[in-house]
């Protein structure tokens, strides 16, 4: 019998995640395993490009986890360079164009895994495109950006966005010796926070030298006489800049799938079932970046590009496609970053979006350390927590802080999965000793004054 034929689209965390895992299962004589990748690289890791940058790591190729070489010693079919230019899903093929050699072919599938990822968002702003402008998307960004930084005569960087890769990037040019300057169209920097965390956000970058500015919205890129970037505009002043760097955030990359009716939620994102499948398409998975995901906290769905889902969705895929089984029940938000020793973590529901679910609520915020008080080292930390009115439930937290905050934000994650109260959180078994924690865990701490206000309400 002929072996049944897979198609991968996206080479990186979801497409190759799914390619290995459906391998695993399947040996090449009962599943052929196609993938298509159109950029340089494959198995790589973005989320280690500011810290490439930076320095801290000392390679490009410490940040990729497998070469096409590996794939293809293990019976998958990676076609580096070779972007899918359509899916003609009645005919079971995709269309592929070999972005060297300008040839395109057509590849028949039993089985079509979509794992495009997302792409950039880039305002059609003047001057966006100029020499000196730097996006961090891809393994090529970050050598362009470092080619940059290089050739630099200035230490002048100016960057766009200050949601985590913003922040992340700013550290970066900290640590490559320029002076920083963040331009944030929000309130606060980290919008994924409720503005009083962003606040310290804000303070503590500022305490690093990193100037950010809120409320600027960029309207263009100066150019100097030599066509490179110079300055950075927004409505009211010029940002002078010998380097830019964008983070504003990226969209689901679904241009073929929407050419071919594939359904899209409102965010933008291919809709799949628990299985991963595309709603109504028993033979097309998708996974990462290009698909929405349920919040199971406020129940809608969302677009979330994180590599820790992406690597989930492709395992599962790859199960499924394999003869396996595994499902994605959704996520309840949890995302954690850092800037210089200032941790960054946040789970469940900000004020507004508890507000825009029709949801009452409480909240409370306490200061504490990461250690016993009096053990060297303690550095303050802050929580946040929201809890239901009347259930106690809880629907959110964010830690701002130094020193071990940002991973505690996992036992917030795990209560609410669980569906936890925030009186059974305070009765949690959480591990202590002086150098890991006060006698009262932060998050315990949080947990107990949110039960505070609660009562004072009359309702826990
Ligand atoms: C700077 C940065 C830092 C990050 N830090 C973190 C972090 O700390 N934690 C975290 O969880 N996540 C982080 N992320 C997000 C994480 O990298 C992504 O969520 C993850 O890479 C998504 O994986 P994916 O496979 O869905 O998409 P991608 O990694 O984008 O891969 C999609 C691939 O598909 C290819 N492709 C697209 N269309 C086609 C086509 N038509 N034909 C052929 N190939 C195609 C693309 O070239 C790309 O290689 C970070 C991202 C960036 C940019």
């Amino acid at each position: 019998m002929a072996a049944e034929r897979l198609v991968v689209i996206g080479g990186d965390a979801a497409g190759m995640s799914a390619a290995s895992q459906a391998r695993r299962l399947k040996g090449p004589d009962e599943l052929s395993i196609t993938a298509f990748e159109r950029g340089h690289f494959t198995s790589y890791s973005a989320c280690g490009i500011p810290y490439w940058v930076s320095g801290d790591v000392e390679q490009r190729d410490d940040l990729i986890a497998r070469t096409p070489e590996e794939h293809r010693a293990r019976a998958i079919d990676l076609r580096m360079r070779t972007e899918v230019t359509e899916i003609d899903v009645a005919g079971q093929r995709v269309r592929a164009l070999d972005r060297d050699s300008g040839e395109t072919s057509w590849t028949g599938f039993d089985k079509l895994v979509i794992a495009t990822g997302a792409r950039p968002v880039r305002p059609a702003l003047p001057g966006m495109d100029a020499a000196g402008v730097h996006g961090v998307q891809n393994l090529d960004d970050g050598q362009a950006l470092l080619d940059t930084l290089d050739r630099a005569t200035g230490r002048r960087a100016v960057v766009v966005g200050a949601g985590y890769i913003g922040v992340e990037m700013a550290e970066a040019m900290l640590k490559r010796g320029f002076e920083v300057t963040v331009l944030n169209r929000g309130e606060q920097p980290m919008a994924t926070l409720d503005p009083d965390m962003g606040r310290l956000v804000h303070d503590a970058m500022d305490g690093l030298g990193i100037t950010t500015v809120n409320g600027a919205a960029v309207t263009a890129i100066r150019t100097g006489a030599d066509g490179r970037a110079a300055a950075v505009e927004t409505a009211g002043a010029s940002y002078p800049a010998d380097v830019v760097v964008l983070g504003i955030g990226v969209e689901p990359e679904t241009t073929l799938a929407r050419a071919v009716g594939l359904p899209v939620g409102p965010h933008g994102g291919l809709l799949t079932d628990l299985s991963m499948r595309v709603v109504g398409h028993d033979n097309i998975w998708a996974g990462g970046d290009c698909v929405e995901v349920l919040d199971l906290v406020a129940g809608r769905t969302r677009h979330i590009a994180l590599g820790t889902h992406a690597n989930k969705h492709g395992q599962i895929i790859g199960s499924n496609v394999g003869g396996g089984y595994g499902t994605f029940p959704g996520v309840v938000g949890t995302a954690v970053s850092k800037v210089c020793d200032l941790e960054i973590a946040r789970t469940g529901l900000r004020e507004k979006d508890a507000h825009a679910a029709g949801l009452r609520f409480v909240t409370a915020t306490i200061e504490s350390t990461g250690r016993a008080g009096y053990y060297p080292g303690a550095r303050p930390m802050t929580v946040k927590m929201l809890a239901e009115y009347r259930t106690g439930r809880l629907l959110g937290v964010q830690i701002v802080g130094r020193d071990g905050a940002a991973k505690r934000v996992d036992v917030a994650a795990v209560a609410l999965t669980a569906g936890m109260t925030v009186e059974q959180m305070t009765a949690l078994d959480l591990g202590y000793a002086p150098p890991f924690s006060p006698v009262w865990d932060p998050v315990l701490v949080a947990a107990r004054k949110t039960v505070t206000v609660l009562r004072k309400a009359g309702t826990a």
